[in-house]
């Protein structure tokens, strides 16, 4: 990849990268952007590495073998973690429990994963002057201000009521005992402390702020490559009772709102940010879609057709139920009413922009998905009546 330019013209120097949750969803996407297409190194660290196996065939089997190297460990306690970043240049902090079922039911593992573990990372980063790229989330914004008003209030169409920016909006999170915004609080002050460290101590940083990215590989199937009982994400949710044939859950009636974006899309921006640190530094970036909102109910409806469509199975006749977020999630849940980001610094900064639709972007997710689960699904539904 010799003689890759810059945004500014300049060629891009190959780096060592400590990337830690890399065997995770973004993680993967990311490894095999940079595997593919950059010259850079990468030292891979997570407790899994199944998602990015693929990539980590013995040595002299893909092109790039000498330039991924995994390391098990678990941030939480490992004292090889500071010397893996003193040896490189940049570090892209990923690793976080990340799933709303957690948030509320699991506080103080999210709280201590995505605050005091990340402490550490941002101290080691900041003593030995390297660069850092934090995911932090779009769920620092918490609710939208028009989510306060009534109903059917005007100022709720306008966009100061409800579009997210970096540098003006406001975090507004519920009370303490809606434990479900342990995340958003957690990734709130951490996002406060790597800010003041580049204030005070003059840290390089990055700060990303993802917009539900979704796509393959997206946390996990329960009951095939994932705890029975566990709830992941919204797409794989719905990814399990599609491909198990039993209708849609929609939480309070599937009225809230989300922005996604294709993965594929949202790596672009961060592989942007990696190669141009002279525009990325110092910012805090939403990386979203704002052409792709809708309602959770919509998102069901879309995934139903898309998934007949690849699947060649028709829709059933009752496609979605709804479900109470107390009976979904437990005590303690709430929700973000609605996510438009605003797109204007990372536009100036990095002139990037969103490309898939919606559509585009779940039917090839879900072709993916029925490939890749189908046939262990039967199985699974199978084995309680096999002799
Ligand atoms: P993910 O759960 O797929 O990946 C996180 C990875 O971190 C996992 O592989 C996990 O094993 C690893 N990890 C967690 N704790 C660890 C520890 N103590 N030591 C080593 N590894 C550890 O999640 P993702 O969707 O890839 O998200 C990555 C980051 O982006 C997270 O910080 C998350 O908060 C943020 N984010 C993602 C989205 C999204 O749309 N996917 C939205 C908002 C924020
Ligand atoms: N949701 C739902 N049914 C499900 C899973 C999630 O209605 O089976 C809703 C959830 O209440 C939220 C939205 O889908 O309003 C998105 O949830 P997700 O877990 O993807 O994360 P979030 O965007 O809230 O961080």
């Amino acid at each position: 990849m010799a003689g890759r330019l810059d945004l500014d013209g300049n060629p891009i120097k190959s780096m060592k990268i400590c990337m830690i949750g890399a065997g995770g969803f973004i993680g993967s996407h990311l490894c095999e952007k940079l595997m593919s297409e950059t010259d850079h190194e990468v030292i891979a660290v997570d407790v899994y590495n199944d998602k990015i196996r693929h990539l980590l065939e013995p040595s002299g089997h893909h092109p790039w073998s000498s330039r991924i190297s995994f390391h098990r460990l678990n941030i939480k306690h490992d004292p090889r973690l500071e010397g893996l970043i003193k040896s490189s240049d940049l570090t892209i902090n990923l690793a976080a429990i990340c799933t709303p079922a957690d948030y509320n039911t699991r506080p103080l593992d999210t709280i201590y994963s995505n605050f005091i573990d990340a402490l550490p990372v941002v101290k080691y980063c900041s003593e030995n002057q390297k660069r850092l790229i934090h995911f932090s989330t779009c769920e620092v914004y918490g609710k939208t201000i028009g989510s306060f008003l009534p109903k059917d209030h005007p100022l709720r169409q306008e966009p100061e009521f409800y579009v997210l920016k970096e540098d003006a909006s406001p975090c507004i999170f519920g009370s303490i005992e809606k434990q479900r915004w342990s995340y958003a609080c957690a990734k709130q002050l951490i996002e406060r402390l790597i800010y003041a460290e580049g204030a005070e101590n003059g840290l390089d940083f990055t700060i990303v702020r993802p917009f539900n990215w979704i796509g393959p590989r997206m946390d996990f199937i329960p009951g095939i490559d994932g705890p029975s009982e566990g709830v992941p994400r919204v797409l794989a949710c719905f990814s399990n009772n599609l491909l198990r044939r039993e209708p849609l859950q929609l939480v309070d009636g599937g009225q809230s709102q989300r922005t996604f974006v294709y993965i594929k899309d949202a790596i672009e921006a961060v592989l942007l940010m990696i190669n141009n640190p002279a525009r990325a530094n110092g910012h805090i970036f939403n990386v979203g879609n704002p052409n792709n909102e809708v309602t959770v109910r919509q998102l069901g409806e879309m995934m139903t057709e898309v998934y007949s469509k690849v699947s060649g199975e028709p829709p059933l006749e009752v496609p979605t139920i709804d479900v109470s977020s107390k009976e979904f999630y437990g005590e303690g849940y709430d929700d973000s009413d609605k996510r438009i980001p605003d797109m204007t610094i990372i536009n100036k900064q990095l002139g990037w922009n969103p490309k898939t639709s919606l559509w585009d972007l779940l039917e090839s997710t879900l072709t993916y998905q029925h490939r890749t689960y189908a046939e262990a699904i039967k199985r699974a539904i199978a084995k309680p009546f096999a002799s």
